[in-house]
C-alpha cells in the first residue's frame, strides 16, 4: 500500500478565494494536483521527482496539456488546484497561464477554487507574484525551511536567510493575503534556541499558514548516503521530540491552531483546503510526472520520469505507471492513520457510513490493548469523534499501529503483521 507523497487564467473571478466555513475539505469536490518537476538545484534531503534541465519546461507544459485532455474526470467538480513540485515558481507567466488555462478548459471548477502555488524564495519577486495572481493563484506556499544561512547551506537550499525575508515581503507587497511558509526542524545538533529563532522570524510576518516538517533521511537521497557513511549524525529522538513540543507550544501561544501534526493555521479558514483532501480520502487527480491520483478505491501514479511521461503521451496514452485497488481493510487503516493526524480525528458517523460498522465496537480489543500499553490517556473520545489529545499528537504512529493490528483483512483475519 502506497501513501500519496503529495504528503498542492484561467479567468477566475478575482484573486481572493471565497473561503468555506472552516475551509474544510468539501468531500463533494475533488482536488487537482499538478506536479512541476523542475528545480534549479536539488536539495540534499529531497526525494521528490524533479530535474534541473529547465530547457524542458516547454515540452513539459505541452505534455501536461495533452494529459489534461486525455484525463477522464466526468462527474467530478474541483474546488482546489495545487501546483507543487519541484519548484512551480520557476515557470514563466506564459507557462502558468497556459497550464491554468488548460485546467479551466478541461475540468469543471467550482466558482472560486483555492489555487495554490509552491514557491522557492530565490524565484520570488513582487512582479512575478503579481503575474501569478493575475493567472488566478490565490494562495502561495513558500519553501523557507530556515532563515539561518548555515542551516540553509547544509540543506543545499539555493536561497539565503535574507532572500527568504525578501520573498515573504514581496508576496505581501503584491497583495497576497493567503500565505503559507514551510520550515524544517530536527537538523543535526539543532538546539531549541536556534529552532525558536526560525519560528520567531516566521511569525513576524503573520503567515496565515505554517507547515513545520521534521527532517527525514529518505533512502536514495544524498543526505541518506551521508547519514549511512556516518558523515551526518541524526538528531536524537528525544531532542526531536522536544523541538516538536516547542513548535506546538510556541505556535499555539501565537494564536495558531495545529489542525494536523505538521500543519498550523491562523484561523480555520486558512487551513489548506487541498491538503485536507489527502487526509480524508476525498478524490483527487494528479497530473505531471510522478503525480498520484485517488478516486473511489483506486490509487494510481504517473511515471516518475519526464522522458517516459512524454513518450506515453505522444502515443496518446495516459502516463500512468501503475495503480492499486485498496481493499476495505486498507481503506480502514488509512482512515485511522490519517484521521489520527488531524485535529478533527476520526469522525464516528463517517466511519459507520463508509464501513458499515461502529468504530467503537469494531475496535474494542484495540482499546484494551491501548490500555495495556498505557496509551489510552493519549486519546479523547466522544460519540462524534475519536481524536488524539495535544500530548498524544507526538505518538500518533504508535497509537495507529495498535489499531492496525486489529483491522480484519479481506479474509476476516486480524492483521497482526502490521503491529
Ligand atoms: S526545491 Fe523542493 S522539490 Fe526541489 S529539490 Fe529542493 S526540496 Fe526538492
Amino acid at each position: 500500500m502506497r501513501l500519496c507523497p503529495q504528503l498542492r487564467p484561467l479567468k477566475f473571478n478575482g484573486n481572493h478565494v471565497r473561503l468555506q466555513p472552516e475551509n474544510q475539505a468539501d468531500p463533494s469536490h475533488a482536488g487537482l494536483y499538478i506536479h512541476v518537476p523542475f528545480c534549479v538545484r536539488k536539495c540534499v534531503y529531497c526525494d521528490f521527482y524533479s530535474i534541473t534541465d529547465l530547457d524542458r519546461i516547454e515540452a513539459y507544459v505541452q505534455g501536461l496539456q495533452k494529459e489534461m485532455a486525455l484525463t477522464e474526470a466526468a462527474g467530478l467538480a474541483f474546488d482546489t488546484v495545487y501546483l507543487g513540485g519541484g519548484t512551480p515558481s520557476v515557470l514563466g507567466p506564459e507557462h502558468l497561464e497556459a497550464i491554468l488555462g488548460a485546467v479551466s478548459d478541461c475540468f469543471c471548477l467550482s466558482s472560486r477554487p483555492e489555487v495554490t502555488l509552491e514557491a522557492n524564495p530565490n524565484t520570488v519577486c513582487r512582479d512575478r507574484v503579481a503575474s501569478w495572481m493575475a493567472c488566478g493563484v490565490n494562495r502561495i506556499n513558500i519553501g523557507v525551511q530556515s532563515f539561518d544561512d548555515t542551516r540553509l547551506a547544509f540543506l543545499k537550499r539555493l536561497h539565503s536567510g535574507k532572500q527568504a525575508h525578501c520573498a515573504i515581503r514581496s508576496v505581501r507587497t503584491a497583495g497576497m493575503n493567503n500565505v503559507g511558509l514551510d520550515l524544517i526542524y530536527g537538523l543535526p545538533d539543532q538546539r531549541p534556541e536556534e529552532w525558536l529563532d526560525d519560528l520567531k522570524e516566521a511569525v513576524q510576518y503573520a503567515p496565515e499558514h505554517l507547515s513545520c516538517y521534521m527532517l527525514t533521511y529518505e533512502q536514495g537521497t544524498p543526505l541518506y548516503r551521508l547519514y549511512k557513511q556516518g558523515r551526518v549524525r541524526a538528531l536524537e529522538e528525544d531532542r526531536v521530540r522536544a523541538l516538536f513540543d516547542l513548535t506546538v507550544g510556541f505556535l499555539t501561544d501565537m494564536g495558531y491552531e495545529q489542525y494536523e501534526i505538521s500543519n498550523f493555521s491562523q484561523e480555520k479558514i486558512f487551513r489548506s483546503r487541498h491538503n485536507q483532501k489527502y487526509w480524508d480520502h476525498t478524490p483527487y487527480i494528479g497530473l505531471g510526472p510522478s503525480a498520484h491520483s485517488f478516486r473511489e478505491k483506486k490509487r494510481s501514479w504517473n511515471h516518475a520520469d519526464l522522458t517516459r511521461y512524454l513518450a506515453e503521451l505522444a502515443q496518446g496514452h495516459l502516463p500512468v505507471e501503475s495503480f492499486e485497488i485498496l481493499n476495505r481493510s486498507q481503506l480502514m487503516l488509512e482512515t485511522v492513520y490519517l484521521g489520527l493526524r488531524t485535529s478533527t480525528g476520526i469522525r464516528i458517523d463517517r466511519f459507520k457510513e463508509r464501513f458499515h460498522v461502529d468504530f467503537y465496537e469494531y475496535f474494542d480489543e484495540a482499546f484494551e490493548e491501548l490500555d495495556r500499553r498505557g496509551l489510552q490517556g493519549l486519546v479523547a473520545y466522544s460519540p462524534e469523534q475519536y481524536v488524539l489529545t495535544d500530548e498524544g499528537r507526538a505518538f500518533a504512529d504508535a497509537v495507529a499501529s495498535v489499531f492496525a493490528a486489529y483491522v480484519l483483512d479481506a479474509d476476516g483475519h486480524r492483521n497482526r503483521s502490521t503491529a
